[in-house]
């Protein structure tokens, strides 16, 4: 059985469902499929931090060495790897070493500020406009420092977004326990983005997903597409398990899993899943005021109305996505040498998630250089959430034939092929 659709989007997490809800707005009619469930995934346990303060791409100098020492310490380490053979996985590492260059930030900077802001200013319309009921906090986020090292680069980070423009008040020692008591005494500073804020992901997609339907949408969850076929400058026909699809625009934003579901189409994805976990527990009495990310550990704390969140890791992965005790264990760790938590947490869940991530650390966004129905949107790595809004209204411009409102030449998939 053939269905004959308007546009089709593969992928129902941030990036699926935010292109799906301006799509709707711009008068068209959607079809999200997901081999799973929508709003869930790697999408909903992931920290909630909206960062526009995050301008600086993770392929940037020095990374490289600072990944070295880390490995040198498993069980505590913010990163890990896989090691393997694989040409494509080995490719990617050689690109990214490439791209850790003072040139791929200067030219990442304004790409990823211009969607950042497009995105948050997107974020407090959605959730007012829409009543999104998703604990919504806007006080920004702090990061805790416990070294002089950490928090004099912590500064430097700062004086870079003043010189774009953006908020960034670096605090003292009296300070940054005045802004968050739960900090424990040994953190002597800290850098407070008072232009980010955070919510609860998994709330706010499942409303989004909500909004969509009510809305007209035709969402097929445990649906997975196996083909995607293309003759000529289309694509032609989406083959899934329930079925086959043709559609006038296809969206692809399956996040970790494009290039596989892209493959046969000839395009160049460079995109790799990096694994994280969280654990969320009920909020306890000790609870921090705000989004806070602890320096040193890069670990991520949120509260979320009723729940508190701990959120880590980078690992470069396969596909797979089942949380590791061990490194959640580490996570807790990390949490209790910056705050003073309760003793026993009162746990939810834990939950591992891939980020999709490109080597130079600006997501994919734009037309296939050789379909002209083909939009993909992925490679967003650990803003996904952050620019989901921004992404989803971009893609819808341009399946209108509009002039995206920022400038997409940096996130082209030419871009990218260009390397
Ligand atoms: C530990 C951790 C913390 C994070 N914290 C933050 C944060 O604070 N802020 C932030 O902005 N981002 C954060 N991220 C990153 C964010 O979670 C990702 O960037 C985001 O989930 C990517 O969204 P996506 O829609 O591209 O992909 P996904 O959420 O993975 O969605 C892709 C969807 O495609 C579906 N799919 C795959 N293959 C097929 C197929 N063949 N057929 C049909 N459907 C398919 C999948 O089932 C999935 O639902 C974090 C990530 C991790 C791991």
């Amino acid at each position: 059985m053939t269905h004959k659709v308007d546009v089709l989007i593969i992928g129902g997490g941030a990036i699926g469902l935010s292109a799906a809800h301006y799509l709707q707005r711009a008068g068209r009619a959607v079809t999200v499929l997901d081999q799973k469930a929508v709003a869930a995934g790697s999408s909903s346990g992931n920290a909630g931090h909206i960062v526009p303060s995050h301008i600086v791409p993770l392929a940037a100098p020095g990374i490289i060495g600072t990944a070295l020492r880390w490995l040198r310490d498993p069980k505590n380490s913010p990163f890990g790897m896989r090691l393997s053979a694989d040409p494509t996985y080995l490719s990617w590492l050689l690109q990214f070493a490439a791209a850790c260059s003072a040139r791929n930030v200067r030219g990442a900077i304004p790409a990823l500020k211009a969607l950042g802001a497009l995105s948050a200013r997107n974020f407090s319309r959605l959730v007012r406009d829409e009543a999104l009921n998703c604990a919504y906090n806007q006080t920004g986020l702090l990061f805790l420092y416990k070294t002089r090292a950490a928090l004099d680069a912590g500064r430097h980070e700062a004086e870079l977004l003043h010189q774009h423009g953006l908020p960034a008040d670096v605090l003292d020692e009296a300070l940054v326990h005045w802004r968050e008591p739960a900090a424990l005494p040994d953190v002597i500073g800290g850098v407070h983005y008072t232009g980010d804020a955070s919510l609860d992901p998994a709330r706010f997609l499942r409303a989004l997903a909500d909004r969509v339907i009510a809305r007209g949408a035709d969402v097929r969850e445990n649906t997975p597409v196996t083909v995607l076929e293309s003759a000529g400058e289309r694509v032609t026909r989406v083959r899934t398990s329930a079925g086959d699809f043709e559609a006038e625009q296809v969206v692809l934003a399956a996040g970790a899993w494009t290039p596989q579901v892209a493959r046969g189409l000839g395009l160049n994805l460079p995109v790799q899943p990096a694994r994280g976990y969280s654990l969320t527990a009920r909020a306890g009495v000790a609870l921090p005021r705000q989004a806070l990310l602890l320096g040193e550990r890069r670990v991520a704390v949120t509260p979320m109305g009723e729940q508190l969140r701990f959120t880590g890791r980078l690992e470069l992965s396969d596909l797979d996505t089942t949380p590791s005790p061990e490194h959640i264990a580490g996570i807790e760790r990390a949490v209790r040498e910056y705050l003073a938590i309760d003793e026993r947490l009162r746990l939810v869940g834990t939950w591992a998630g891939l980020r999709p991530t490109t080597p130079d650390g600006v997501p994919i966004i734009g037309l296939s250089p050789r379909h002209k129905n083909l939009i993909i949107a992925t490679g967003h790595a650990m803003l996904g959430l952050s620019l989901g809004p921004g992404t989803g209204q971009v893609v819808a411009e341009l399946a209108m034939g509009k002039t995206p409102s920022i400038d997409l030449g940096r996130f082209s998939v030419a871009w990218n092929a260009r390397r």
